[in-house]
């Protein structure tokens, strides 16, 4: 028996959901931020699908950059390490900064964030996460604007990936990873 089969995946939330969604989350902040500019800080490299479609439907001047840390490494579970691997481009003192996230899970990456991004004195932040799994918290972290809240399942597509697979599928899938 081959043990190579890959994990079977079912769609969750369909790319036509995702579009909707993504375009009342931008008119929320369109209207939060009423004639302002933000800042939207994308967390690579999960988020960038989303902060794309997201920075195209709000209606502000909008500027971005990206910042990237490692906290899962290839595995599914969280080791409850977070560490910098790319920072900012410029500095965020004085802007209206959107932290963009794929999703919120036990919530380590977040609150490390903030507490690095909170230093550098931005004049507002939030958080636009487009994922929520609230069942795994760990910190009492939460987001300003949430795409989907979503059960405890491992899931893939959307930019979200499982050892950089799955990034570009349209849906968001639950993956089912073999035990171990
Ligand atoms: P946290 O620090 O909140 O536990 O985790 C945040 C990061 O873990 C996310 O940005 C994402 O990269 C990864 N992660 C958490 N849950 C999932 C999931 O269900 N699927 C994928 N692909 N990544 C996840």
């Amino acid at each position: 028996m081959s043990t190579n089969r890959p994990p079977k995946r079912r769609v969750l939330i369909r790319h036509a959901a995702i579009e909707r969604r993504v375009r009342e989350v931008a008119r929320q902040i369109t209207r939060d931020f009423k004639g302002q500019r933000v800042h939207l800080v994308g967390v690579l490299k999960g988020a960038c699908f989303f902060l794309v479609d997201l920075a195209r439907e709000i209606d502000l001047e909008t500027s971005i950059d990206f910042i990237a840390v490692a906290s899962y490494g290839r595995s599914s579970e969280s080791s409850g390490q977070v560490r910098m691997l790319k920072d900012l481009d410029s500095s965020i003192a004085g802007l209206n900064v959107i932290v963009v996230e794929d999703i919120l899970d036990t919530g380590l990456t977040l609150n490390y964030l903030l507490r690095l991004l909170r230093q550098r004195r931005p004049k507002t932040l939030r958080v636009a996460a487009f994922l929520d799994k609230p069942a795994r918290r760990v910190q009492p972290v939460k987001a300003d604007y949430i795409g989907f809240t979503i059960p405890n399942e491992f899931v893939v597509g959307y930019g979200l990936d499982h050892a950089e697979h799955y990034r570009s599928l349209k849906d968001v899938c639950i993956l089912r990873l073999p035990r171990g």
